[in-house]
């Protein structure tokens, strides 16, 4: 394999289709690092880049475009492969190497990013599948060795999923404070993310957990990944039958959707001094009464991502403890459209997981 020439998935015009086409790539310079990717998973926030911005509310879009995106873009940002050339100064991994890649890289210079946290840089985001060419490709050049994460014993597929997905979901759930055995946490949203967080969570936390999601198998899914109950959120009554299932003590609530619909319903389920979580990026506007915050004591939060150190203790989570497995669907790298047009249409159950 020439490991000069990469193969890439990318489209070339906002919201358009997929295009195969071949880039060569310069051999790598200083700490940078070339990766043969074997699986990349597919994430819903690609929807969104390929559509070029987020739903803002009010009629009002977020744009790519305008924060310095270039056309055309390769997305793809849970890549795992085997390393295949290094650069002159790239340390701490060798060739044929198994890892997986952090791919929320920031300037890796200002205060956030030097903590640890690039994912949240105040300077010039260079994430991979966004601004830099992602993983939907045979090849990844990765801009310093640091951002790769040796998966052990994990199997390829299911680490992959760890670099959106599983840090996604630890790093939302760890906002919550500790819980016991008679609290309750609702999960909003049970897709690749949500399903994940479940699993994760019922790992981690002895607290009840009421999975909450339109889709009867993703509700049957997240039964058979820990979760203790679960619930149609469009189903009369929902909200006090989930409330009531929680004992009226539900502690925490993290949406994993972030519709005007989720974030309410999460709002509402949360006890006095609840906590809420808002992760989706679904889109559209946040509202509710104002007194709420001060009558309920109410703390809401978001979460984006999460740093390289959650990726690396995540993996070691995964290495240590027996997680339960949410579905993977293996395909092909040439389905990608397709396969972006069954998420888009809610017809995946876990992650779809792309094999270059
Ligand atoms: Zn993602
Ligand atoms: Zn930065």
């Amino acid at each position: 394999m020439n490991y000069r020439c990469a193969h890439r998935w990318a489209f070339p015009s906002w919201g358009g289709a997929l295009q195969e086409r071949a880039d060569e790539l310069p051999a790598p310079m200083g700490a940078e690092v070339t990766i043969r990717v074997t699986h990349c998973g597919i994430c819903h926030s690609d929807l969104h880049v390929q559509a070029g911005g987020f739903d803002m509310g009010g009629g009002k879009l977020s744009s790519l475009e305008r924060a310095g995106t270039r056309l055309p873009v390769t997305m793809g940002h849970e890549i795992g492969g085997e390393v295949v050339e290094l650069g002159p100064d790239a340390q701490g991994v060798k060739l044929g190497d198994k890892v997986i890649v952090y791919p929320w890289l920031g300037c890796g210079q200002c205060l956030v990013c030097e903590r640890g946290d690039e994912q949240l840089c105040t300077r010039a985001m260079r994430n991979l599948g966004i601004q830099l060419p992602g993983g939907y490709a045979d090849l990844v050049r990765v801009p310093h060795a640091k951002y790769l994460v040796p998966i052990g014993t994990l199997e390829p597929a299911r680490a992959a999923t760890f670099a959106c997905a599983g840090i996604t979901a630890y790093g939302a759930i760890r906002k919550l404070d500790p819980l016991d055995a008679e609290d309750a946490v609702a999960i909003i949203g049970c897709g690749g993310v949500g399903m994940t967080a479940v699993a994760l969570y019922s790992a981690m936390s002895p607290a009840r957990i009421l999975a909450v999601d339109p889709d009867p198998a993703k509700r049957e899914a997240a039964l058979a990944h820990g979760a203790t109950l679960a619930f149609d959120p469009n189903a009369p009554d929902a909200l006090r039958a989930i409330a009531k299932a929680g004992n009226n003590n539900i502690a925490g609530a993290v949406d994993f959707v972030g519709s005007e619909s989720s974030s309410s319903l999460a709002v509402n389920l949360v006890r006095r001094t609840g906590q809420v979580v808002i992760v989706g990026l679904f889109g559209g506007e946040f509202r509710m009464p104002l007194p709420l915050f001060a009558l309920k004591s109410l703390r809401i939060t978001g979460s984006y991502v999460a740093g390289l150190h959650e990726l690396r203790d995540l993996v070691a989570l995964a290495q240590r403890a027996t997680l339960p497995q949410i579905p993977l669907d293996l395909r092909p790298l040439a389905s990608v459209n397709q396969s972006l047009a069954d998420l888009a249409a809610g017809r995946v159950v876990g992650r779809v997981v792309l094999q270059p």
